[in-house]
């Protein structure tokens, strides 16, 4: 398909998504399903103690695979184009963060409610987690780990808030400390093509980065150019 109707499809889709009141609704609606799973499974986990060892390996385990599960779904967004149909006008949205990487400042409780809103994949996972929570066979480290991933893949998106957004010393410090996302590291994603989509704390870019090579063709010469005629409300 060539450019021009693709930015026409893109500008359609936006279209969509700013007029209808639908889209916002299946957002929060989508933030307070996630939220609600997040916090019924962590009470739900809570109650099996494994050991502060293990706690640490659960957690180390859950932020890696965290970061590369994100960084995957990020990559296959970025890299799709499909603008014409029911979710069009979500995936077009998503896409205005490389037009605009700044985001609007909010306080991070906000943040992590309404961009864990347009996670919709998460939804299906934490159900899937909660319906694993139930195999008695399950083991607790795993199921630790899990719930884990669950919950930093919201904690994401505020580390990824942070690195636009934020010059407090307490981010930085935790971006020197691997917790956060380094603003550096981050920048990559938007100066070079194809490359840098993991958010959490950007520990799994390398792997990322090699199935972003192989698989896909990259955002400059591809979505990148399809909001280019797209005017902001804002600038309207
Ligand atoms: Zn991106
Ligand atoms: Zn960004």
């Amino acid at each position: 398909m060539d450019l021009e109707t693709k930015q026409k499809q893109f500008n359609s889709a936006m279209e969509l998504y700013e007029g209808r009141r639908i889209y916002k609704v299946f957002g929060w609606f989508v933030a307070a399903a996630n939220i609600s799973l997040q916090v019924f499974l962590l009470f739900r986990v809570l109650e099996l103690s494994i050991g502060p060892a293990r706690q640490l390996a659960a957690l180390a385990a859950a932020y890696l695979l965290t970061d590369f599960l994100n960084g995957l779904v990020h990559l296959h967004m970025d890299n799709n184009d499909n603008y014409g149909w029911l979710g069009g006008p979500l995936i077009a949205n998503f896409h205005l963060h490389h037009k605009t990487p700044r985001y609007l400042d909010r306080g991070l409780a906000a943040v992590y409610f309404l961009e864990t809103g347009s996670k919709v994949w998460l939804v299906p996972f934490l159900g899937a987690i909660v319906w694993l929570s139930y195999l008695p066979a399950l083991n607790p480290v795993l199921l630790y780990t899990l719930v884990y991933t669950g919950i930093l893949s919201s904690v994401a998106e505020v580390s990824h808030y942070l690195a636009h957004n934020s010059l407090s010393p307490a981010a930085a410090f935790l971006a020197r400390a691997g917790l956060l996302l380094p603003k550096r590291r981050h920048a990559r994603h938007h100066i070079e093509d194809n490359a840098g989509y993991t958010f959490l704390n950007g520990f799994t870019d390398p792997l990322v980065d090699l199935i972003a090579r192989k698989y896909y063709t990259g955002y400059k010469n591809g979505t990148d150019l399809h909001y280019s005629r797209y005017i902001t409300p804002a600038a309207r």
